[in-house]
């Protein structure tokens, strides 16, 4: 296979199960030309979605980063809104409120297969936050979310999609949800005419 071609990882979060939009999301994927190759509904236990997310201090700083930059931007003192201005004490509590959020429901999980296919998925979902998410991608189009409103109220933003961000966590993450039988290959004709 070519090394162009790569696979990545998505789950419908339970905000967007239970908003009925999993068929709307499936689409998005599908119309571009990328090949739905493992798909399931699961309820998640914690310990599964506290090993799918990394646990290294780096990425718990940029979760904690991401809150701060939208409360810099609406003028909002982070000490007074989460009782710390400490980045990786906010990253802590935005993980836990994270697993809290991804194990209140079933979620839809699948392994999406293409060109290019992590950045793709990653073009078709949008930027984390909702709020600064461009109309047109999933998060645009179907969600409003800010930490500016989230992180006051000890809750993750809602953003109805994961999605692998680098070649490294598509591979881990692939690997924690699906084993080897659950993913298929086979061809769409349509791509013959498509590239
Ligand atoms: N998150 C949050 N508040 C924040 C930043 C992130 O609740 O200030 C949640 C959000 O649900 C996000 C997840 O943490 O999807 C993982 O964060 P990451 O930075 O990996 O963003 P993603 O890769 O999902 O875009
Ligand atoms: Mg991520």
């Amino acid at each position: 296979m070519s090394s162009q071609i790569e696979k990545s990882l998505v789950l419908i979060k339970p905000d967007g199960v239970q908003r009925a939009l999993v068929g709307e999301v499936i689409k998005r994927f599908e119309q571009r030309g990328l090949k739905i190759i493992a798909l399931k509904m699961v309820k998640p236990s914690i310990d599964h979605i506290n090993d799918h997310y990394p646990k290294d201090e780096k990425w718990i700083e940029r979760l904690g980063e991401k809150g701060f930059t939208t409360f810099k931007e609406q003028g909002i003192d982070p000490k007074q809104a989460m009782g710390t201005a400490d980045k990786k004490e906010a990253g802590k509590m935005v993980r836990k409120w994270l697993i809290d959020y991804m194990t209140a429901a079933p979620i839809v999980a699948f392994v999406v297969e293409g060109i290019h296919a992590i950045e793709m998925v990653r073009k078709i979902v949008g930027p984390t936050l909702p709020s600064k998410a461009p109309i047109g991608t999933i998060r645009g189009d179907f969600s409003v979310d800010s930490p500016a409103v989230a992180n006051i109220q000890k809750r993750s933003v809602k953003n109805m999609i994961h999605a692998s961000e680098t070649p490294e966590e598509a591979a881990s993450e692939i690997k924690h949800w699906f084993s080897e039988e659950e993913i298929h290959d086979w061809a769409r004709p349509d791509h013959e005419v498509m590239f």
